[in-house]
């Protein structure tokens, strides 16, 4: 008999079956994919530690987060700093002084500052929803030109139906500082994140290639308890009806040639490219291998979001206020399992960080395990 089934290898799940190992539990990991670390699995091609499942950037301004999760891994200093690319125009991002500087030819930030205060005027009283919050924010030209198109496309919906929560995720500056996020401690983990998840799962047993929902009798039946990562609405066999998910498809090219874009990652904000980003990923560690030579070739990946049917990989909540109100019901029918705790992304339906997951899963593991 285990003491804790972990469904779900990813970073979450990984965590939890780490600490309950220290803790002297009995552990099994189980996974439906053929592989380990979720989406955050990276896989390795001519050298370069490909993200197969989207991007990761790891940041926190969290010191226990950042000394915890260095345990497992050894960071590199990439710092993200995408560019837009509107039309052909290429802009700095985030919303920083060389943004500000291509879209209006202001030089100094009290120009920025005036030429900002005078477009967020139209916005009056709380923004009521992405749209609202981004004018507000950074104006209308940025808005038009590097906001609506890249949001639309990856939401699916209009501006004026998403939550402004998201857009504040961006930091707008009034220096030169091209730094994405607003991040004590950023980082990739030098030979990857699938490394770094088996480093999490050494020495603890895990079985891929299977599917708890469709033996959930048979694996309640061996754990004392489950910590399942999965897609809440899934566990519960969509009763209430499905919580919506946007989803990504990648399409990879393995190039002959040693730089295609100059960037980890180039963000195409209008609305007319079907594409979202294309990710170059031997940026994310310089364009050298582990040994530090060059490497010749690139893989890019374009990104395209889609919204997510059954049978879809499912990659981020929309926490909207009807997907919130139906989350509430099933939350409240997986309060009731006394057996099986819900985490991470899917479980708990929020838009975590790979940080906040750390955060959440170590709170877990202290009222769980000590
Ligand atoms: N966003 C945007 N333009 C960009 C990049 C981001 O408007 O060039 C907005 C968009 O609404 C997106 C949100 O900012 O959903 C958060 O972006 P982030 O890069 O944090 O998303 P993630 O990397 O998690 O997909």
């Amino acid at each position: 008999m285990y003491d804790y089934l972990v469904v779900g290898a990813g970073l979450y799940g990984a965590i939890f079956a780490h600490e309950a190992k220290n803790a002297g539990k009995k552990v099994l990991v189980i996974d439906k994919r053929s592989t380990v670390a979720g989406n955050i699995y990276t896989e390795e091609i001519e050298g370069i530690h490909v993200h197969k499942y989207g991007a990761h950037i790891f940041h926190t301004n969290n010191k226990k987060v950042w000394e915890y999760i260095n345990q497992f891994a050894e960071f590199n200093r990439f710092t993200n700093s995408p560019v837009a690319n509107y039309k052909g125009e290429l802009y700095s991002l985030p919303f920083n002084m060389y943004t500000f500087n291509k879209m209006w030819g202001v030089v100094t930030p009290e120009e920025a500052e005036k030429k900002i205060n005078e477009q967020r005027k139209e916005i009056v009283g709380e923004p009521k929803n992405l749209e609202e919050q981004a004018i507000s924010l950074v104006g209308r030209d940025i808005y038009e030109k590097l906001i609506k198109g890249y949001t639309e496309k990856q939401w699916g919906r209009d501006c004026r139906e998403l939550p402004s929560f998201i857009i504040k995720r961006l930091p707008v500056r009034l220096t030169f500082d091209n730094n994405y996020f607003n991040a004590l401690y950023q980082g990739i983990p030098i030979g990857g994140y699938t490394k770094m998840i088996n480093n999490l799962l050494k020495d603890i047993k895990v079985e891929l290639n299977v599917d708890y929902l469709e033996n959930k009798q048979k694996y309640n039946s061996i754990a004392k308890k489950i910590i399942y990562t999965g897609a809440i609405d899934a566990y519960f066999d969509y009763k209430f009806g499905n919580l919506e998910y946007r989803s990504v498809k990648f399409e990879n090219e393995l190039l002959d040639i040693p730089n295609f874009q100059g960037n980890a990652a180039v963000n195409y904000t209008d609305k007319d490219t079907p594409w979202t980003r294309i990710i170059e990923h031997k940026w994310f560690e310089f364009g050298k291998d582990i040994d530090g030579n060059d490497l010749p070739k690139t893989v890019i990946s374009k990104e395209y979001s889609s919204e997510w049917k059954l049978g879809d990989e499912p990659y981020y909540p929309v926490n909207d206020v009807k997907n919130n109100e139906l989350y509430e019901k099933y939350k409240n029918l997986a309060d009731k399992q006394n057996k099986v705790i819900f985490g991470g992304r899917l479980g708990e339906y929020k838009y975590y960080d790979m940080d906040k997951t750390i955060e959440v899963v170590l709170d877990m593991c202290q009222l769980e395990l000590y």
